[in-house]
């Protein structure tokens, strides 16, 4: 059955991507980082036909969450935060509205189901979302890139630990689907990205720890 449905939008100054993920059947879907342009992601929702059912929030920063209060004021939706980052950026938005989430927990849209997949490093409490072989990354990996690890509550060590243990492991047909416009393309297999990403090359923590934050001493 394929019936998954995923919209991806640059919106805003900085190059960020949003998105429309869910159930192409059923229609409904969730709005990945709502940010920048709320009207516009509704217009666009609305031309798609699809209805918003969820806010899914890859991290706090405030690129990625500047639309959340004012989407919770047209729609009364629940928004999933992984529990650390709600933690860290005690956010004063959508009490009851916001849901705080583990890693492997699971959001459904329509039939489509959400694996939501702790990935520290950027932020306490990055997440990404894996939608069949598609990964929603935020912040965490980008096209030849990865995150900062030198924000507050950023953490290299972290970084290198999601970057080896958990995205170096996923399957080689993954599309990897960035939080930023920051490369020639938009999305790319993650086959790829273990061969051509500079931050996916090292075995050994010091050798990453060089590379994304050169002159750190542990
Ligand atoms: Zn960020």
């Amino acid at each position: 059955m394929n019936n998954l449905y995923l919209k991806q939008m640059e919106i805003g100054p900085m190059e960020n991507f949003i998105y429309l993920i869910g159930d192409s059947q059923t229609k409904e879907v969730a709005v990945i980082d709502p940010a920048w342009d709320v009207p516009l992601i509704l217009k666009e929702a609305k031309k798609e036909n699809v209805i918003i059912r969820a806010a899914l929030v890859t991290h706090g920063h405030f690129d990625h969450t500047n639309g959340v209060e004012e989407l919770l004021k047209t729609l009364d939706i629940p928004v999933y935060i992984n529990k650390h980052e709600a933690d860290f950026f005690k956010f004063k938005w959508g009490k009851e509205n916001v849901r705080t989430v583990n890693s492997g927990d699971v959001v459904k849209l329509g039939d489509v189901e959400v694996q939501l997949i702790h990935t520290p490093g950027h932020t306490p409490g990055s997440q990404c979302f894996l939608l069949k072989n598609n990964l929603v990354a935020g912040d965490t990996l980008f096209i030849n890139g990865c995150g900062r690890c030198d924000l507050p509550g950023g953490n290299v060590e972290q970084m290198f630990d999601t970057i080896t243990n958990k995205l170096m492991k996923m399957d080689n047909k993954t599309i990897v689907f960035p939080g930023h416009n920051y490369a020639d393309k938009k999305h790319d297999t993650l086959e790829n990205q273990k061969k051509t990403n500079p931050y996916m090359q090292y075995d050994n923590l010091m050798a990453f720890v060089g590379k994304r934050l050169p002159g750190y001493r542990t």
